[in-house]
C-alpha cells in the first residue's frame, strides 16, 4: 500500500501501521512513542504522543479523518496522506501531551539515572513548554523495591504499561501490574512480591523514563561519562548479545542493546544483566553507535553537533553535576 508521510511516499505491506511506515521512511518524520515497543504485542494506544494528522484517508475514499489519530494504532490504506511534522496542528497537540505527561512526573532529571536516556526528557526539550497549569499538588509515591536488583519510583511513572506487557509476555510468573484507575493507577507487584525470574530485568530496558532503574547502577555515573561498548557470551538463558558501559576498566552496567527508536534489539537475562560485570565474561566487538545529536556522544563524538545540541547538552551536564553530587553525598 502507498502511504505519504509528510510528502515523503513509502509502499509498506497491508496492516503496517503509520507509525512503522514511518519508520521504514526514517528521520526527523518519524513520530515519536513513549508507550508503543515493537517487540511487545499490544504495547501502544496509551501515550498519545505519537498523534498524526490523516489529510487523506485513502485512494477510494479521500475524506481526511476528523481528528487527530495515534499512528502507532493506526494502520495504513492505500493512497493515505499523512502530516507530522508538517502540521502545526499535530505539533499544538503534541505539546499539549507533553504538559500532560509531565502534570505528575517530577523534574528530577539532575539526579534521575535515566536522565541522557529519557525519552520524556528528549520528548520535552523538543515538545515541551516552560511553564504548567496545573496547579495542584503532584501525585507522590514512596520508592519500592521490586526485588534485589530493580527499583521503582512510581513518582516518575506515565503509565504506558511497557513494563507490564515486559512481565506479561518475556517472564512465566507475571507478578506485577498496574492497580487502580485514573489518578489513583499505580504500578504494583502484587501484594509486594518481587518480580523474581530470568528476565524480569527487561523492565529496565523498556521503561522509558526513570520509573524503573537497576539498583546496581544507581547514583554510580551519569550515562554520558560512561562508553557504550557492544559484547556478547555464550549464554543458555538469552542471545548474551549485549551493550556494557564502562567507565574507565570497569562495567558500570549491562543493558540490552538499543536501535534508533531506544527498543531492545533482543531481550536479555538476569545472569547477564545483573551478574556478569568482568570484562573477561565477555566477548568484546567493538564501541556501540551512538547518535552524534545524543547526550551520551557528548564525551565522544567525533563529527561536529548542530548548535541546539551542543547547547542543549552543556546545561544539562552543569546542572546535573552539582545535583549529582550532591544527590550521592546524601
Ligand atoms: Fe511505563 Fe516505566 Fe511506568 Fe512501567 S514503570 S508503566 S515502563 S513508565
Amino acid at each position: 500500500m502507498k502511504v505519504t508521510i509528510d510528502g515523503i511516499s513509502i509502499e509498506v505491506e497491508p496492516g503496517t501501521t503509520i507509525l512503522n511506515a514511518a519508520r521504514q521512511i526514517g528521520g526527523d518524520i518519524v513520530p515519536p512513542a513513549m508507550c508503543y515497543y515493537s517487540k511487545l504485542e499490544g504495547s501502544g494506544g496509551k501515550c498519545r504522543t505519537c498523534l498524526v494528522k490523516v489529510s487523506k484517508g485513502s485512494e477510494k475514499d479521500p475524506r481526511p479523518m476528523p481528528k487527530l489519530i495515534a499512528s502507532c494504532r493506526t494502520t495504513v490504506m492505500d493512497g493515505m496522506e499523512v502530516q507530522n511534522i508538517t502540521s502545526p496542528e499535530v505539533l499544538e497537540a503534541r505539546k499539549g501531551v507533553v504538559e500532560m505527561l509531565l502534570i505528575n512526573h517530577p523534574l528530577d532529571c539532575p539526579i534521575c539515572d535515566q536522565a541522557g536516556e529519557c525519552h520524556l526528557q528528549d520528548l520535552a526539550y523538543e515538545h515541551g513548554s516552560d511553564a504548567t497549569r496545573y496547579e495542584f499538588d503532584r501525585r507522590t509515591f514512596d520508592k519500592i523495591d521490586i526485588g534485589d536488583k530493580i527499583q521503582l519510583h512510581m513518582t516518575r511513572c506515565i503509565l504506558c504499561y511497557r513494563c507490564v506487557f515486559v512481565a506479561d509476555q518475556i517472564t512465566n510468573t507475571r507478578l506485577h501490574g498496574i492497580l487502580g484507575r485514573g489518578d489513583h493507577s499505580e504500578i504494583s507487584t502484587y501484594i509486594s512480591k518481587a518480580v523474581d525470574n530470568d528476565f524480569s530485568g527487561n523492565v529496565i530496558d523498556v521503561c522509558p523514563v526513570g520509573a524503573l532503574t537497576d539498583k546496581t547502577f544507581r547514583f554510580k555515573n551519569r550515562v554520558w561519562f560512561t562508553k557504550p561498548v557492544e559484547a556478547h557470551r555464550e549464554c543458555d538463558t538469552c542471545c548474551g548479545k549485549v551493550t556494557l558501559w564502562y567507565k574507565g576498566e570497569e562495567v558500570l552496567r549491562v543493558t540490552g542493546r538499543k536501535d534508533t527508536y531506544g527498543e531492545v534489539e533482543e531481550f536479555i537475562c538476569n545472569t547477564c544483566r545483573f551478574d556478569k560485570k568482568a570484562t573477561a565474561d565477555w566477548v568484546i566487538e567493538g564501541p556501540t553507535k551512538v547518535a552524534h545529536t545524543s547526550v551520551i556522544n557528548s564525551n565522544h563524538y567525533d563529527t561536529m553537533q548542530p548548535l541546539p545540541v551542543i547547547k542543549k547538552n552543556l546545561v544539562l551536564m552543569a546542572a546535573n553535576k552539582v545535583e549529582f553530587e550532591k544527590a550521592v553525598k546524601h
